[in-house]
């Protein structure tokens, strides 16, 4: 059997969710989007069944993926519904929605069927992705809130820039969700944090907190932060050693012959590739850890394998474990060196077979 799996710790992934949770200092829905950022929204979910209280998804296709394997906790739609034929959907299944957008504010007012116990309404606070402006907020709220069968509102907000820690978007963000928030006839709920703002933004720590990227033990703010230090990698991808070589100096590696050796080098071919998710671009120098030694990438990624360096590993040899990123080698790493993200790393894991502990 080809030894690329990705084996996830759902213990880890729940005591990052119960840290989070105790972050958000209230509520917290666990983000589970994108199959849970590739660690399988459905096992995940299960795991935190009972205890977590409620998940965001990107989509309706997300959400009755969870209500079918038996979730029963709050669902929200992050993004609102995309069709007004969801509505209904929504209604059955028992899910809460966004609104977004005044269309989507619209089609609330408009639906003729019971509608969603719970409306999160989105305010732009200068991420300028989707949100109300100032004053369609208060007019959605103002309008939602006299609707029959809604249940409860809640104000929210995302940032742009979380994950840097000196910088002033963030407080400004804030100061246009509170400016907002005064001109609301009720005292709202509030759900403002996604992972970076409640490990590193106290002040937004308030009402439900949306941790997505942190459940999954890994972050990307750009400074030293006490609270991401508690955080357990959830994921590690593994794969082996499947073929070992000698070669002499100046000899090029893989397609393109990008890599040329500087030195004798002894080579590890290992099976893990771009189509598994890996990073295509990942240059020489990557880290990977063989045998939980560190080394590095040689020659261009393939889509089905890619070449260490092990010269420095002389032990190494068929079959030798490799972690390309987990417990001991965090994806943020990776991702740094291959000019990408660890969302995107994580969430762009394909046919490795996920093995869960
Ligand atoms: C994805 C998402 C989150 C989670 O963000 P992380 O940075 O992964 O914590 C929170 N809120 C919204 C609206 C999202 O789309």
């Amino acid at each position: 059997m080809r030894p690329a799996r990705a084996l996830i710790d759902l213990e880890a992934f729940k005591a990052n969710y119960r840290h989070a949770r105790q972050l958000a200092g209230g509520r917290a829905l666990a983000v589970v989007k994108a199959d849970a950022y590739g660690h399988g929204a459905v096992r995940c979910a299960q795991a935190l069944d009972g205890e977590a209280d409620g998940f965001g998804v990107a989509c309706i296709e997300e959400a009755l993926a969870l209500r079918e394997a038996g979730i029963r906790a709050p669902i929200l739609l992050l993004e609102g519904f995309f069709d007004t034929d969801e509505l209904a959907l929504i209604q059955r299944h028992g899910l809460w929605t966004v609104a977004a957008s005044p269309w989507q504010v619209e089609a609330l007012e408009r639906h003729r069927g019971a509608r969603p116990e719970q409306v999160w309404v989105k305010l732009d606070s200068g991420m300028h992705r989707l949100g109300l402006t100032p004053a369609g907020f208060t007019d959605a709220w103002q309008r939602l809130r006299t609707l029959e069968g809604i249940g409860a509102l809640v104000a929210m907000t995302h940032f742009s820039r979380a994950d840097e820690l000196a910088e002033e978007r963030t407080a400004e963000q804030l100061a246009q969700f509170d400016q907002a928030l005064t001109a609301l006839p009720d005292t709202a709920t509030a759900s403002v944090a996604n992972s970076a703002a409640l490990m590193a933004w106290p002040q937004a720590r308030r009402g439900w907190g949306r941790p997505g990227l942190m459940l999954y033990g890994t972050h990307m703010l750009d400074a030293p932060c006490p609270a991401a230090e508690a955080l357990r990698p959830a994921m590690h991808l593994e794969s082996a050693v499947i073929s070992v070589r000698e070669l002499g100096a100046g000899e090029p590696i893989g397609y393109g012959g990008s890599f040329v050796t500087d030195r004798p080098t002894r080579v590890g071919v290992v099976a893990m590739g771009y189509a598994d998710g890996y990073a295509q671009y990942a240059p020489a120098g990557t880290p990977v850890l063989v045998d939980g030694r560190r080394s590095r990438l040689i020659g261009r990624v393939s889509m089905d394998m890619l070449t260490i360096d092990l010269t420095d590993h002389p032990q190494a040899a068929v079959g030798t474990p490799v972690e390309l990123w987990g417990p001991n080698l965090p994806v943020a790493e990776v991702a740094a060196h291959a000019g990408t993200s660890p969302y995107r790393l994580l969430s762009g894991l394909k046919r490795v077979p996920l093995v869960y502990g």
